[in-house]
C-alpha cells in the first residue's frame, strides 16, 4: 500500500515561548539502552573528574593548575608560565577535535560528556526524581496548594541541590588548590582563607542557580556550540532524528493508512529541552537520546521495529544514499588535524625538562682587569627545573680561545619548578676579542639532556 506524501506539522515547542518567556520543562522518566549507557558514562566521567586531583602521576596530581605560583601539572607533564605558548596547541587541539567529532557524530559531546549534561542528568535530575517523584506527580503537586507535603519535598530537594552544588564546586576548586590544601582549608575557619572561600561560595551559588533553575537554558541560549552545529555538520553527520517517511502520517495503531508514529508524544515529554524531534533537526536538540529510548519503548509495545527515532544521518533518515567517511568536509578536517598533529609534535619536542637563560648583569657592559688585558663580562644564569621531581644540573662554560670562566655554582640541585640565579664571570683576552664573539654555557641535567645558554661578549674594539 502506498503511503500518502509526507507532510510534517509545525509545532511550537521547546523551552522558550514565542514571546521570550520561559516554558519550564519537566521531562518524564525514560528507560532504555541509551539511558542506561549514559548513566554508566556519567558515573565514569564524574569519577574521572573528581578523582584527577587525587591521582598522583610522577609525584604530582594528575591535574593541578597552580595559578598562584604559575605552575601547572597535567597528566604527568609539568609546565610553568614560560610554557604558556603551548596552550595554543592545547586549545586548538580541543577545538579541532570538537569540529571533527561534530562532523562525524553530531552533538554526542552535548548528550554524553558535557559537564552541564553529566551533572544535570546524572545528579540533579536524579535528586529531583527521587524527592518529588515522576513527572505527572511533580506537575500535579506544583499546580496544587502549598501543603506540608509540597513544602518538605521542595525544602529537601533544594537542600540536596545545594549540597550537590557544593560537591561540584569543591571538585572544580580542587583543580586550582592542591588536595591537601583544600582539605586543610575545609578544616579551618573561612576567615583564614577568605579569597578561596569567596570563590567556593560564588561557584556554588552559580552552580546551584544553574542546575536548580537555569538548566537547559544554558544550552539553548548561552552555549555557542549548539549554534555552530549547522555549519559543522552535513547531511552525513550522525544526529538523533525522526524517520518521517516511516512515521507519517501519524495515526492510531489500528489505522492501516497511518505511518508508524501513533502520536503518543512520549518522545516529546521525555525531552529535556522540551522540543518535538519530529519537527526535524533543531538547535535545541542536545542529542541526549531520551527520545530514541522513549520511541523504542512504544515500538516494542506495538510490536513494530525499533528506530522510528534513531541515531542516523539526515540522508539516512530520508532514505537517501549515505556517505560515511569519504566526504570533502572530513578530508579538509583530516588535513587540518594532520597539520595540527605535526605542529603539536614539533612544539612539544622543544619542551625540555628544564630551561636556562644567560642574562647580562645591569651596569657597565664589561670591566677591564689585569692592567687592561682582560675584559670581564658579568652574567647571571637563570636555571628552572620544569620536571615534576628534584634534579641536579652541572654547569660549565664551553671552551674557546682566549675565554675563561668563573661559575658561581658548578652543580645546582633544584626541586620541581624551583629556579636558581647563578653568577657567571667570563674573562676575555682583549687582544683576541672581536665584536660579535659569543659565550656558550652548557647545562646538563644529571642522567638527562643538555641545553645551552648563549650571550654576546663585549670588550674594547
Ligand atoms: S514516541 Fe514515537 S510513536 Fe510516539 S509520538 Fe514520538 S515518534 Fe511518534
Ligand atoms: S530531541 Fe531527543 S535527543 Fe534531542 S534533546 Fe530532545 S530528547 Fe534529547
Amino acid at each position: 500500500m502506498t503511503k500518502p506524501k509526507v507532510q510534517l506539522p509545525v509545532v511550537g515547542a521547546g523551552s522558550l515561548r514565542e514571546d521570550g518567556r520561559r516554558n519550564f520543562v519537566h521531562p518524564a522518566d525514560v528507560a532504555g539502552r541509551f539511558v542506561k549507557a549514559r548513566y554508566v558514562v556519567f558515573a565514569l566521567l564524574i569519577g574521572f573528574w573528581a578523582g584527577l586531583p587525587w591521582v598522583p602521576i610522577n609525584g604530582n596530581p594528575a591535574l593541578f593548575l597552580d595559578v598562584e605560583r604559575r605552575r601547572f601539572f597535567l597528566f604527568g607533564g609539568t609546565f610553568n608560565a614560560q610554557d604558556a605558548w603551548l596552550l595554543f596547541f592545547l586549545f586548538s587541539g580541543v577545538g579541532l577535535s570538537v569540529i571533527v567529532v561534530t562532523a562525524l557524530v553530531g552533538r554526542v559531546w552535548c548528550g554524553w560528556a558535557c559537564p552541564q549534561t553529566v551533572f544535570m542528568e546524572g545528579m540533579f535530575r536524579r535528586i529531583e526524581r527521587w524527592v518529588e517523584g515522576p513527572r505527572n506527580v511533580r506537575l500535579k503537586r506544583n499546580e496544587g496548594p502549598w501543603s506540608a507535603d509540597k513544602i518538605w519535598r521542595k525544602v529537601v530537594k533544594h537542600v540536596l541541590f545545594a549540597l550537590a552544588a557544593l560537591f561540584v564546586s569543591h571538585v572544580f576548586l580542587s583543580f586550582f588548590v592542591s588536595m591537601p590544601s583544600l582539605l586543610e582549608m575545609m578544616r579551618r575557619s573561612p576567615a583564614e582563607h577568605p579569597t578561596a572561600f569567596a570563590w567556593m561560595v560564588g561557584v556554588s551559588v552559580i552552580l546551584y542557580g544553574n542546575f536548580a533553575w537555569f538548566r537547559e537554558q544554558l544550552c539553548v541560549i548561552i552555549c555557542p556550540y549548539g549554534r555552530l552545529q549547522s555549519v559543522l555538520t552535513d547531511r552525513d553527520s550522525l544526529v538523533v532524528g525522526y524517520d518521517a517517511e516511516r512515521g507519517e502520517p501519524r495515526g492510531k495503531a489500528s489505522d492501516a493508512n497511518a505511518g508508524d508514529c501513533v502520536d503518543c508524544k512520549r518522545c516529546v515529554v521525555v525531552c529535556p529541552t522540551g522540543i518535538d524531534i519530529r519537527n526535524g533537526l533543531q538547535l535545541d536538540c542536545i542529542g541526549c537520546t531520551a527520545c530514541i529510548d522513549a520511541c523504542d519503548e512504544v515500538m516494542d509495545k506495538l510490536k513494530r521495529p525499533r528506530g522510528l527515532v534513531r541515531y542516523d544521518s539526515q540522508n539516512g533518515l530520508e532514505h537517501q544514499p549515505k556517505k560515511k567517511i569519504l566526504r570533502p568536509r572530513l578530508a579538509l578536517y583530516g588535513a587540518l588535524a594532520l597539520a595540527w598533529g605535526v605542529g603539536a609534535f614539533l612544539a612539544f619536542r622543544t619542551h625540555t625538562s628544564f630551561e636556562a637563560n644567560l642574562v647580562r648583569l645591569r651596569g657597565a657592559p664589561y670591566h677591564l682587569v689585569e692592567e687592561g688585558t682582560i675584559a670581564r663580562n658579568l652574567f647571571t644564569l637563570h636555571v628552572v627545573n620544569k620536571a615534576s621531581e628534584e634534579a641536579a644540573f652541572a654547569i660549565r662554560g664551553r671552551e674557546a680561545d682566549g675565554v675563561s670562566f668563573r661559575i658561581g655554582e658548578e652543580r645546582v640541585v633544584l626541586g620541581s619548578l624551583e629556579s636558581r640565579q647563578v653568577p657567571v664571570y667570563v674573562d676575555v683576552v682583549v687582544e683576541g676579542y672581536a665584536p660579535g664573539d659569543r659565550v656558550v654555557i652548557e647545562i646538563a641535567r644529571e642522567g638527562g639532556e643538555t641545553v645551552t645558554a648563549e650571550g654576546a661578549l663585549l670588550g674594547p674594539r
